[in-house]
């Protein structure tokens, strides 16, 4: 299954994604993880990254696709994949379209989730990662149960840099600008189910999970 989870930064893109992992024994793609991975690492990927990550800017799209393919013409891709964060502009995803031909797959969902701008900077403001593992909490939706330690393994929960304000808000406006259109884009091409993200992670997981069910691989 070669699924798209769509939706504004601190729409439960990532939280979702773990879910379905654990459903679908498929991978999550993540490209803002790869590129924090990169920064951490720094290499010549983290450096080109890091200036537009800390502005909460696209990272340009020939860069960014680039490590798509590389990413999804590896084994543990071959059942499947759920992107997270890509596409984010109309050029990646006419990019994708050619990646996925190349690979003989189809794309059998895009589910955007859907949360009002108002509640996004809260959210984000208050997420919070295990260093160790990478599950995601929040500070007040979905707390840990020892304060900034991860349930999962006890490894040590951190703030993201670009998930300030200030960051958050230049993220909001570029999701306006260069990624929103991919709702219209993906509305036409089929396979788009939209979800209410203000539900509580739980019920969204269900949601998702419900769509899925009847799709075709
Ligand atoms: P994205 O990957 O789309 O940027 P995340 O999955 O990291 O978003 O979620 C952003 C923040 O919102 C995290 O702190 C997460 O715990 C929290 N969150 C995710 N889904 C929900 C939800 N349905 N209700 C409340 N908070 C949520
Ligand atoms: P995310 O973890 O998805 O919130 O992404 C964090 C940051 O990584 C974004 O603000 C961008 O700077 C960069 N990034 C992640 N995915 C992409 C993408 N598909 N295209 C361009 N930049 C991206």
């Amino acid at each position: 299954m070669q699924i798209i989870l769509m939706g504004p930064p601190g729409a439960g893109k990532g939280t979702q994604a773990a879910e379905l992992v654990k459903k679908f024994g498929i991978p999550q793609i993540s490209t803002g993880d790869m590129f924090r991975a990169a920064v951490n690492e720094g290499t010549e990927l983290g450096k080109k990254a890091a200036e537009c990550m800390k502005t909460g800017a696209l990272v340009p799209d020939e860069v960014t696709v680039g490590i798509v393919k590389e990413r999804l013409s590896k084994a543990d891709c071959a059942k499947g994949f759920i992107l997270d964060g890509f596409p984010r502009t109309v050029d990646q995803a006419d990019s994708l379209n050619k990646i996925l031909a190349d690979l003989g797959k189809n794309l059998s969902a895009v589910l955007n989730i859907h949360v009002p701008a108002e509640d996004l900077i809260e959210r984000a403001v208050g997420r919070r990662i295990c260093k160790n593992c990478g599950s995601t909490y929040h500070v007040k939706f979905n707390p840990s149960h020892k304060e900034n330690i991860c349930d999962n393994c006890g490894g040590e929960l951190f703030q993201r840099a670009d998930d300030n304000e200030e960051t958050m808000k230049n993220r909001l406006s570029v999701y306006e600008n260069s990624t929103r259109p991919l709702i219209e884009y993906y509305k036409k091409a089929g396979k788009y189910t939209e979800i209410d993200g203000r539900q509580a992670i739980g019920k969204v997981t269900e949601e998702m999970e419900k769509v899925l069910s009847s799709v075709e691989d």
